[in-house]
């Protein structure tokens, strides 16, 4: 949907309640990734805007690339400016770990935008190319939606600014 920003939501949410574990970054790469299929078909204006990127599988693919895209930047950040990046408690962990957390947080982000798309977007194909149509369009209202992304997004910032001025006390 051109509406990004609000797949951002749950990532927001998740993030405030798990911390450095989870890859924000990677969830919203992956978010934006699948999105540019819309912009491109905007652009050209050719419908269906959604077309193979919002399926699961495409949504698996975009996550993994940008799983394994963010992790390689933070690794070259980490070697470029050592001290600026220093990530301390992620340094902590291993280098598997941590690519195992960019992905899994890339997958989380590429699988929500599927099922979210596919509730308000009746040209979504979820189940590409192993089944046509899509059976949870309309399930529940746009609106709703837009709304309970929107209030995901503010409760998590809410948690992660609490925690924020907690931790700078
Ligand atoms: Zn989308």
């Amino acid at each position: 949907m051109p509406f990004t920003p609000f797949h951002f939501g749950p990532g927001l949410l998740i993030k405030s309640l798990t911390g450095r574990m989870f890859w924000l970054t990677s969830f919203v790469a992956a978010n934006v990734l699948i999105d540019v299929e819309v912009l491109y078909y905007l652009w050209t204006r050719s419908r269906p805007f959604h077309r193979y990127a919002h399926s699961y599988l495409g949504g698996m693919v975009a996550g993994l690339l940008a799983g394994a895209g963010t992790f390689a930047v933070a690794m070259l950040a980490a070697r470029v400016w050592p001290r600026r990046w220093s990530i301390p408690p992620k340094a902590k962990s291993s280098k598997p770990m941590l690519l195992f957390q960019s992905i899994a947080a890339g997958l989380i982000g590429g699988l929500t935008h599927i099922f979210l798309d596919s509730l308000v977007h009746a040209e979504v194909e979820p189940f590409w190319p192993f089944a046509a149509g899509n059976e949870f369009a309309g399930l529940v209202s746009g609106r709703i939606v837009y709304l309970s992304l929107a209030i995901l997004g503010l409760l998590g910032g809410c948690i992660w600014l609490q925690e924020y001025l907690a931790a700078d006390r």
